[in-house]
């Protein structure tokens, strides 16, 4: 009897793992999904006037294609390779289960939060990081304008709380779901009602929140670093009290865009 029990438990657990790698599996149909809901959303519904010139869009655009065709090749294998490398075997009630898969998401998003404080902290970090905030106006597209060092870099510093908490694959690839998901969301133009988004700001990360990281301030770009949960920044002390409006500045205090090839060679060269 005891056995038949433990045999539906696994059961079970073997269900819910197969559910949340088909997700893993549908995470470009996801993200793809939720790209062109925000693209033509924020089309429809601007929160703040968009700006006539178009080689924003291409550098955005340009950097997304590079990590695009280097993230098969690199990324995917790298973190799979993690996945297969883990310090040590969590036994099976701390492998299955939807409140370890939270718990799991929830872990890689805090560390997240602290890799991007140290990608704005860390002067050669900063260098890579720096692209990104070099874009001129928010919207979907930011949420790809990344140096493919920086990906990279992440992807390969991701691993150290992969292996130490042995973080099943299953559970990385549905937090990078929710992770471009979200990323998307806090970049875009989208217009909320005020009154849902100052609500949902107090458990997510909102374009309310984040658009003040990329105010052309600096001290507001050194705030408000969080991905997911928006509740990191008031936690570790890092909330601006700057407030988001319609006509605030987008980019760094003091510096232009760059074409997409002074980009990528940015952190290169002697001047950043
Ligand atoms: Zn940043």
């Amino acid at each position: 009897m005891g056995s038949q029990k433990a045999g539906e438990i696994r059961f079970l657990m073997q269900a819910i793992e197969s559910f949340v790698t088909a997700a893993g599996g549908v995470k470009p149909l996801v993200g793809g999904a939720v790209f062109a809901l925000l693209f033509i959303g924020e089309r429809l519904a601007a929160a703040a006037p968009r700006p006539k010139t178009k080689h924003r869009m291409i550098h955005n655009l340009g950097l997304w294609g590079i990590v695009l065709v280097l993230s098969p090749l690199i990324i995917a294998p790298l973190t799979a390779f993690g996945a297969n490398h883990l310090l040590w075997e969590r036994p099976e009630t701390l492998r299955f289960g939807a409140l370890i898969l939270i718990a799991d998401i929830i872990l890689l998003d805090l560390w997240t939060y602290w890799m991007h404080r140290a990608w704005h902290r860390v002067p050669l970090m900063w260098r890579f990081h720096q692209i990104h905030h070099f874009d001129e106006f928010l919207d979907t597209t930011s949420a790809f304008r990344f140096h493919i060092g920086e990906v990279m870099i992440s992807a390969l510093l991701r691993l150290i709380p992969i292996a130490l908490l042995a973080i099943p694959f299953t559970h990385v690839i549905a937090f990078e779901t929710v992770f471009i998901c979200t990323v998307m969301f806090h970049h875009s133009n989208l217009r909320l009602p005020a009154g849902f988004e100052r609500t949902l700001s107090r458990i997510m990360v909102t374009p309310s929140i984040h658009w003040v990281h990329h105010h052309a301030v600096m001290k507001d770009t050194h705030s408000n670093y969080a991905s997911i949960l928006s509740l990191w920044d008031p936690l570790f002390a890092s909330r601006s009290s700057a407030s988001r409006t319609p006509e605030m500045k987008i980019g760094l205090e003091s510096i232009e865009d760059k074409p997409l090839l002074r980009l990528i060679l940015t952190p290169f060269m002697r001047r950043g």
